[in-house]
């Protein structure tokens, strides 16, 4: 197999995912897979991101929406329970923020170089709903 650099990529080029075949990739955890070595996998994207999830275990209810929705599969979740964020594949897109059913929502978007503990001390109170329409 010979690589090349993406600008030399030509019309017809397949980029295999694995380097071996894959049953039932689901069921298969991330690190446990084998990558191909023109894997996106492994490369960090962590630079591209501004801004960032931080995720607040105290609140979620582990309904795996932010898992579902992540375009980026940077959400980390075993045995259907969130663990956290993969930051180095996350580019900061905001949709698990959006897709978080809580209140307050468990996953909110902070400044990059904002400490997650300092983010987790800010974190906002429950809303109340309003009874006017
Ligand atoms: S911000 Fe976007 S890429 Fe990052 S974990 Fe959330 S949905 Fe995934
Ligand atoms: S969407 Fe929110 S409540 Fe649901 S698992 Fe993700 S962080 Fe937890």
């Amino acid at each position: 197999m010979e690589y090349v650099g993406w600008d030399k990529v030509t019309t017809g080029t397949i980029i295999e995912s694995f380097s071996e075949p894959v049953e039932n990739v689901a069921y298969v955890r991330p690190e446990e897979r084998p990558y191909s070595p023109m894997n996106s996998h492994e490369a960090s994207v962590a630079s591209w991101r501004f801004i960032k999830p931080v995720y607040n275990r105290d609140i979620c209810i582990d309904c795996q929406f932010c898992w579902v929705y992540c375009p980026d599969t940077s959400i980390i979740s075993r045995d259907k329970k969130m663990i956290g964020v993969d930051y180095e594949h996350c580019k900061g897109c905001g949709i698990c923020v959006e897709v978080c059913p809580t209140n307050p929502k468990s996953l909110l978007m902070f400044d990059e170089n904002k400490p997650n503990e300092e983010a987790l001390s800010e974190w906002p109170e429950k809303k109340k709903k309003s009874k006017d329409k």
